[in-house]
């Protein structure tokens, strides 16, 4: 097969000592990529319950069959590992220039066992591995570290995947950068980062990928900046990137406001799309090869000096650290999204970890003197930024913050659970699922705790006419579903959107570039694999491996011993709106949610009560050797 190296890169930092796994097309067709890559070292070589924190835990840097490719959006590098956030299989996906760059250097991926005595820095340049003493950068702030490895070796084209403060200090939800704005934000991967004392891994590589049809990777990639780029989604992407949901969830009503106790905000016009475009906006920034360049970058050169190599806010943060904690000034909001990004912290679950202190605070659970004399009232945009840099250091307050919001509210009891908006202790994020049910299941279903971007939303199939709906025909999308519906349909739905959304998650693709969210239609994407790897490879065969990913991190996670139990949805969402055009209404049916739940595990083929695939299902996936101690096969 064509597009890969065949080699994986497996790290001990116990003894600093490194081998290469070589492995054969076989492998590379039944797993694709990211969490299929790094499920097949977990369940072979990993003690599903080890502590999150200690050596044995495994860190796996993964990109795919297409990662490398100058195809349009494929940069993606997936990290996994046990989160020490939720205690089960942890899964992240980022953007930017580090996974090409490790194909360019001669690996397909890298896994990571034990702990290095001092804090050190991994280099690899092509093919040769070295383990860098890293002293010098630990306690340093991204843009700082990533400046220094590039002096240090002399060489601007490096990258650096690394991890700031926030993962030093083993804060739970600390994340992982790559050229500064690039994250793979959630499940704290990065405090795993920290607790191996492994601060970067630099990567540079300089021989091309080979591919089968080099021409036709190149024509796609030009399809996609002429008439790609023609389209609405090409356009809104460029020129927007996610900040238009901003107005049309508070729209709607469901704008997550003051800790998701109301759904409009009062200083929607002041963080809108437009209110970004006509203030602090710059010139927005892309992806490996990418011409969507959907990336948000802002500037700020009052004296909060937003500084843009940071990038900027996405919807998601300006919802976590804006609207949810009633703060309406760009300016804060920037300068809270850059703290996050200097220190890596996962702007999600920062965001919500100080709505529910704020809220805390508001109701007497904390006091002044318990926040280190921050007046923690919502809107208190100064205290908001204080508290990111007390969190990523492990400060006062800060420490207990960064446990993440589940366990702080365990520590401080009084019933602050109530302000806790979690599933498996990941922090939900900005879309709310009284408005799409479907978001609903994947919050309580993602392997890896609340997730938004597990599935496409249910908007975008409430009719025939709907691009999502045209676009994923192929499919076997055979009827339009009502958003708030949990009927069969919808249920069937989200199933084969699950399915199809973790194919693009394995293959490194970014969802925003292929259909529905993107202009890359999947007939496209199909002529691109096949481009790539001389392969071809169906699209069942493709749905299968995306299928069985689930499955393997399903029985991870039972092994850990999660039960349905931590497949709960988040409690707010089954209270009707409390405000704005939707209020008293809205609250989900538990009981219909349970069933709709229920139905999907019997569609996975998994027992509805203990969890485990059939037998005849891992069969059928050809992985029965993940419950049997049987060896591999590939
Ligand atoms: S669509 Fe945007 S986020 Fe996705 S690869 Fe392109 S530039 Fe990056």
């Amino acid at each position: 097969m064509k597009g890969i190296k065949g080699k994986i890169l497996k790290v001990d930092l116990n003894n600093q000592q490194y081998e290469v796994d070589e492995k054969g097309d076989q492998f590379y067709r039944k797993y694709i990529g990211g969490r299929g890559f790094a499920l097949y070292y977990m369940h072979k070589e990993m003690n599903p319950k080890v502590d999150p924190l200690s050596p044995e835990n495994m860190l796996v840097f993964a990109g795919s069959i297409l990662v490398g490719a100058q195809g349009p959006a494929i940069p993606r590098l997936t990290v996994c590992g046990k989160s020490p956030l939720t205690g089960s299989f942890g899964e992240s996906e980022a953007g930017g220039f580090w996974a090409p760059e490790l194909k360019k250097a001669g690996f397909d991926a890298v896994v990571v066992t034990g702990r290095a005595e001092k804090p050190v820095y991994l280099w690899i340049k092509d093919g040769e591995v070295e383990f860098r003493d890293a002293g010098h950068l630990w306690g340093k702030v991204t843009g700082e570290v990533q400046e220094s490895i590039r002096e240090e070796h002399g060489d601007k084209q490096i990258h650096v995947a690394q991890i700031g403060p926030g993962g030093e200090n083993l804060v739970r939800f600390g994340n992982i950068t790559n050229k500064l704005g690039h994250f793979n934000g959630r499940c704290g991967l990065g405090a795993v980062m920290g607790s191996k004392n492994l601060k970067a891994i630099a990567v540079r590589g300089t021989k091309n990928v080979e591919l089968a049809d080099r021409e036709k990777v190149l024509e796609l990639n030009r399809w996609t900046a002429k008439e790609g780029m023609q389209t609405s989604q090409g356009k809104r992407l460029h020129k927007s990137g996610t900040w238009t949901t901003v107005r049309s969830n508070h729209e709607a009503g469901a704008l997550p406001t003051r800790n998701w106790n109301k759904g409009q905000f009062f200083g929607v016009d002041k963080i809108s799309d437009e209110s970004w475009q006509e203030s602090i906006a710059r010139e927005g920034r892309g992806c490996f090869a990418c011409p969507i360049r959907c990336k948000r970058v802002v500037e700020v050169d009052n004296e909060l000096e937003v500084d843009p190599a940071y990038g900027g806010p996405e919807y998601e943060t300006v919802g976590a650290l804006g609207s949810t904690l009633e703060i309406d000034s760009k300016e804060i909001i920037a300068k809270a999204n850059e703290l996050c990004n200097k220190h890596t912290l996962d702007t999600i679950s920062t965001g919500m970890t100080i709505a529910f202190a704020m809220e805390c605070y508001e109701n007497g659970l904390l006091t002044r003197e318990d926040c280190d004399g921050l007046d923690l009232k919502f809107g208190n945009g100064e205290a908001a930024l204080t508290l990111i840099d007390k969190i990523a250091r492990r400060e006062g307050i800060g420490d207990l913050l960064a446990e993440g919001s589940k366990r702080a509210a365990e520590k401080i009891g009084q019933g602050a659970e109530k302000y806790v908006h979690q599933v498996k202790g990941q922090e939900v994020p900005m879309h709310d699922p009284r408005v799409k049910t479907g978001v609903g299941l994947q919050y309580a279903l993602a392997s890896y705790g609340a997730d938004h971007m597990k599935a496409p939303h249910d908007t975008d199939f409430v009719s025939e006419e709907k691009h999502g709906f045209k676009s994923l025909k192929p499919l076997g999308l055979d009827k339009p579903v009502d958003p708030l519906s949990l009927s069969d349909d919808k249920v069937r739905l989200f199933y084969t959107l699950e399915v199809y959304w973790t194919l693009i998650d394995i293959l490194g693709c970014c969802c925003f570039g292929y259909a529905p969210a993107g202009p890359v239609s999947l007939e496209q994407l199909l002529e691109l694999i096949k481009a790539v790897t001389g392969d071809h490879i169906s699209l069942k065969e493709l749905m299968d491996a995306a299928e069985r990913s689930i499955d393997m991190a399903r029985v991870f996670n039972n092994k850990i011993g999660l039960t349905r139990e931590d497949d709960r949805l988040a409690d707010k969402f089954f209270e009707n709106f409390a405000d704005g055009p939707l209020k008293g209404t809205g609250g989900i049916d538990r009981e219909e949610f349970e069933q709709a739940v229920e139905l999907y595990y019997r569609m996975m083929g998994w027992d509805p009560q203990t969890l485990e695939p059939e037998r005849s299902k891992l069969a059928k996936m050809g992985i029965t050797w993940i419950s049997e101690d049987e060896g591999e096969d590939s």
